[in-house]
């Protein structure tokens, strides 16, 4: 027992610290909506106390002063007072406590959803400020989870942690009322404001209809983000994490559309629940008055059970969702001061282009698991030539790549951009001028020209042609049923691995990259597809550098200059 209270308040401790203090704002905004709700509560009930005194005595000879103030307003504003009144005012109130919840209902949706975005966009942010090495650690999985999961868990949490503070003090306004029981009044009631209720099951219709939208928005949503962080090194590569944040940005609001409305219209029926289980109590307030039984008192009854029992309920959930979000939110801020630990150099002077070459001097590097994957490099990358790393696989040809682009940092060693050491330079302004194809390219599930226009918005009809050509995807693209608006499939799967090879060689040159990077780039290829991807290579050399990891010993001789590699040392150079 002891030990259940020690965790709860380590609980509350971790929410104060990393939720609660760190968005105050919106923790004071979600309590002033509730103490706002707390308020139209009493004074549903206080109108309550005028048709108790009223079926007390009917002649109101010595009312309460709860009753003897609602006659004084009535006075001033000219209306009767009676029971018409007393009941109208009652059901009026109700009406108003049902409004009002579907204001603050709205509100804390909103609250919500901002603290879901802030979270999320935070945890984006963060990722893309940081390092491969870090993406490198965690499984995609890990990362979809705090998406899919935890932040969702996290932020609803945040609210039942408010609504379970301000809940005591409701509960015990509503147990301020009068309590008896009678058995036939309730079940007339009940009957009755089943009856009345029937009428939401249309908009439990509506609410499916949405219910349906709000899972789709959201399935796109989460394929958005899972596809951004599955190509975290190609956006990275590409310096493009400015346009990936806001692309989700763009899905994430179009789910917030549609999950108001259909989170407002689900509320809907829980709050106009209420009113008219009051007015099925009216009217069988009306029915007793006829039979004579003591309905002032019924009506409290009922009214405090009605208001009361789904209070308890929740009380119980929050509870329950406290326990859940202790590890959620522990895991999500371990992520969150991992990635600050590894974040990416953002600072140095701004690289414009490469005049000569770039150079590795005696270039090391080891693997987080201690693994010494490149020993002792030395190469030299020429200004517009090709030049080769060949190897066996595992021989550290792509490490070799990611210390070229900065990606990984080596263990010892310094890497040249003609005069200036890489350390110094801004990184993302000398990742600009590369352009990489990979073994197995990654293209996002648009259109091929939507694929080459991701690298470069405004690329001109010409330019676009001339990467088509020099790709020698022009044969292909002009056999697709829709050109070069045909849909390439998630991760390109609608076209064949030549063709794939050859979009992204298209994707590549589209920004004009003084250095080109070929990461075995015919590996899977066919004879036939390897041919086009010889000739294309040809033409391009001869305005580009190129860097070419490969085992295939005809294109390996389109190299001027070619380095070989055997466990992480270059042991040929010709
Ligand atoms: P290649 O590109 O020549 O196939 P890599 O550069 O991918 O080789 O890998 C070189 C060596 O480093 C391999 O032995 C591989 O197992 C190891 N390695 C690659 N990535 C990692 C990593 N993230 N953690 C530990 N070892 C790695």
């Amino acid at each position: 027992m002891k030990n259940f209270f020690l965790k709860q308040l380590e609980s509350y401790k971790l929410i104060y610290r990393e939720l609660i203090k760190e968005n105050l704002s919106l923790f004071i905004q979600l309590f002033l909506f509730l103490l706002l709700e707390g308020l139209t509560i009493v004074f549903s009930i206080l109108s309550l106390v005028p048709i108790a005194d009223f079926f007390a005595d009917n002649t109101l000879s010595d009312p309460s002063y709860i009753t003897k103030f609602f006659i004084k307003v009535y006075d001033f504003i000219g209306i009767d007072s009676g029971i018409v009144t007393f009941l109208l005012a009652f059901i009026f109130f109700n009406f108003l406590k049902a409004i009002n919840n579907t204001i603050i209902s709205y509100g804390i949706i909103k609250i919500k959803y901002t603290l879901i975005k802030k979270l999320t966009f935070n945890f984006l942010k963060n990722c893309f400020n940081s390092r491969w090495l870090f993406f490198q650690r965690h499984s995609s999985g890990r990362f979809i989870n705090i998406y899919n999961n935890e932040i969702g868990k996290i932020s609803s949490s945040f609210y039942d942690f408010v609504t379970q503070s301000s809940m005591s003090i409701k509960f015990l306004t509503y147990l301020v009322t009068p309590f008896f029981l009678n058995f036939q009044i309730t079940i007339t009631t009940l009957f009755l404001a089943i009856i009345f209720t029937s009428p939401f099951l249309v908009l439990g219709k509506i609410a499916n209809k949405l219910g349906y939208k709000n899972t789709l928005t959201g399935k796109n949503f989460l394929t958005g983000i899972s596809e951004t962080l599955q190509a975290a090194k190609l956006i990275i590569s590409y310096n493009k994490q400015k346009d990936e944040i806001q692309r989700n940005q763009d899905l994430f609001l179009q789910h917030l559309k549609v999950t108001t409305k259909f989170q407002i219209l689900s509320s809907i029926t829980t709050f106009f629940y209420q009113p008219l289980a009051i007015l099925a109590i009216s009217i069988s307030l009306i029915y007793s008055l006829k039979t004579q039984s003591n309905i002032a008192e019924l009506a409290a009854v009922l009214y405090s059970l009605v208001a009361t029992l789904p209070m308890l309920g929740g009380f119980v959930q929050s509870n329950l969702n406290l326990q859940n979000l202790t590890p959620s939110l522990i895991m999500y801020k371990s992520l969150i001061d991992e990635s600050k630990s590894l974040k990416e150099r953002n600072s140095g002077n701004k690289f414009d282009k490469i005049t000569s070459q770039i150079e590795f001097k005696n270039i090391s590097f080891k693997y987080d698991n201690g693994f010494k994957a490149v020993k002792n490099c030395n190469l030299v990358f020429k200004k517009n030539m090709i030049t080769a790393i060949s190897g066996k696989s595992g021989s550290g040809k792509s490490t070799l790549l990611d210390l070229l682009l900065g990606i990984q940092i080596p263990l010892s060693g310094n890497i040249f951009v003609d005069s200036q050491n890489i350390n110094n330079i801004d990184l993302a302004s000398y990742r600009n001028n590369f352009s990489i194809v990979s073994q197995d390219p990654y293209l996002f599930n648009v259109s091929i020209l939507d694929n080459l226009k991701w690298v470069k918005k405004d690329i001109d009809e010409n330019h676009l042609q001339e990467c088509l050509r020099l790709a020698n995807c022009e044969d292909f693209i002009a056999k697709l049923p829709n050109k070069i608006e045909t849909i390439v499939g998630e991760r390109g799967m609608k076209l064949s691995g030549g063709q794939r090879q050859r979009v992204s060689l298209a994707r590549a040159i589209v920004g004009k990259p003084q250095v080109l990077i070929l990461d075995e780039p015919t590996s899977s290829l066919d004879k036939e597809s390897e041919q086009l991807i010889f000739d294309s290579l040809k033409k391009i050399s001869n305005f580009t550098t190129i860097i070419l990891i490969t085992h295939d010993s005809k294109i390996i001789n389109l190299a001027d200059k070619i380095y070989s590699i055997k466990d992480g040392e270059i042991v040929d150079k010709n």
